[in-house]
């Protein structure tokens, strides 16, 4: 159970040096109950007391960190029940599965068109992270060589799906460097399972028949020592398994039960026998608790909506999706092109370059910060001021670029035209439009 303020302090040294960044260890203390600061603020914190705050302090929710490379992901960490308390942290890891008995030509050619997921939101590349090798025949050797083909030819990480331990084994030796999650323990093989995972450092799924009987096998497996666990509560229909991902949330969350306090993974591929049904089942588990989805296979029309929502759910709510300062080029501007300037907020900068891309007009774009913030918005807060976007025209290198000196600043910060012309003296202020739907007329008629 978390540690007090009172029980924090006890454990703090007292001597109220101010380094943490608060004056006394007693208001750090609090804010370390609180969670509004981290243990490792304070340098002076004795290994011994270490140790317990960092037990006490630890998320109700482990995160696993699972994979290696560009694609590695942490699942779990979670620490509200819903996304407006606070944040969700770790977004909901999305793979397919990959049948052992794939043949050669098929994998590479699945995982060319599989690495082709990838797309480009408020300045993130969005994509699935891993590959699930599911063991169909109990063939050791193909299992290994499917798992070993992944991890060294491709980006994804990988989650091993097998019950038997010897092919586990030969699967995690083929992609250790990868850091594969060895997903297949049960009451059955638990001991096997959790030797294996806990030999080679590994993180392990283990899967039960709900979360009363994921108890026992979690005690289990922390008995051994192994920290880095992912529950499966075993539920392959969509309402218990909807069920029991609240159940395991509210557990850990609400009653402190550090025994279900794991990331979940979750099976929407044997769900369902279509992948739109798959595909909403997925969609189900990023909004309410999986931390990993397994779909049965990537299609464009499946993961690109899932990969949207997921960007969605776990962004901070306090604060505003936003993109990088700068210029961005549309349509292959030249010196000639027009210059057009707007907030950094992440929904103006998409309909906006929308809007110009639609218009097939060639055109530089400036994104100034403005701190998150929409035009009308940013205008009034002064983040979007005329003196500073002059500024940041002369600043941003735009003026290397065009032999033309006029700027277009949005319709709904006309009043700014004045102060943006003294800043830029010689430089043609023109208002555009205030709606995004008219850029393509307005820049078209010009
Ligand atoms: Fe106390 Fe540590 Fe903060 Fe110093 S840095 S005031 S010792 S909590």
């Amino acid at each position: 159970m978390a540690l007090t303020g009172i029980q924090i302090f006890k454990l703090l040294p007292k001597t109220n040096c101010k380094e943490c960044g608060v004056p006394t260890c007693l208001a750090f203390a609090m804010n370390l109950a609180s969670g509004k600061a981290e243990l490792d603020q304070c340098p002076y914190v004795s290994d011994e007391a270490r140790e317990q705050l960092a037990e006490a302090s630890a998320p109700p929710i482990r995160p696993v960190k699972i994979g290696n490379g560009v694609r590695a992901f942490t699942v779990g960490g979670e620490t509200v029940l819903y996304r407006h308390e606070k944040t969700f942290y770790n977004p909901t890891a999305l793979g397919a599965l990959v049948a052992s008995d794939i043949a050669d030509a098929d994998l590479e050619k699945m995982l060319k068109e599989y690495n082709a997921f990838q797309y480009e939101r408020v300045g993130l590349n969005l994509r699935p992270e891993y590959l699930a090798v599911k063991d169909v025949n109990g063939d050791a050797a193909a299992f290994a060589k499917v798992a070993k083909t992944i991890a060294e030819t491709s980006e994804f990480c990988v989650v091993l799906l097998t019950e038997n331990a010897d092919v586990m084994k030969a699967g995690a030796e083929a992609c250790a460097a990868k850091r594969p999650l060895l997903c297949g323990a049960n009451a059955d093989n638990v001991d096997a399972m959790g030797a294996l995972a806990n030999d080679m450092g590994l993180p392990i799924g283990v899967k039960a028949d709900g979360a009363e009987a994921l108890i026992a096998l979690t005690d289990k497996l922390t008995g051994m020592g192994i920290k880095d666990i992912v529950i499966d509560s075993g539920a392959r229909e969509i309402k218990k398994a909807f069920e029991d991902q609240v159940t395991i949330r509210r557990a850990a969350l609400k009653s402190g039960n550090r025994s279900l306090g794991f990331p979940t993974i979750t099976f929407p591929c044997e769900m369902a026998d279509n992948l739109a049904v798959e595909t909403m089942f997925a969609a189900t588990f990023i909004a309410k608790y999986g931390g990993m989805v397994v779909l049965s296979e990537l299609k464009g029309e499946s993961i690109f909506p899932l990969l949207l929502e997921r960007l969605n759910i776990f962004t901070d709510p306090q604060r505003p999706m936003t993109v990088t300062e700068g210029i961005y080029e549309i349509n292959n501007p030249d010196e000639n092109s027009p210059v057009l300037v707007t907030t950094n907020f992440a929904l103006t900068y998409f309909i906006v370059s929308g809007e110009i891309e639609g218009s097939k007009v060639p055109c530089w774009l400036l994104i100034k910060d403005s701190e998150g913030l929409s035009v009308l918005t940013a205008w009034a807060a002064g983040k979007f001021a005329g003196d500073d976007v002059g500024m940041f025209v002369k600043k941003c290198g735009i003026m290397d670029k065009v032999k033309h000196q006029e700027l277009i600043i949005p319709g709904y910060a006309a009043a700014i035209a004045g102060d943006v012309e003294e800043e830029l003296p010689g430089w043609t202020i023109t208002v555009g439009p205030r709606e995004a739907a008219h850029i393509p007329g307005f820049l078209k008629n010009r």
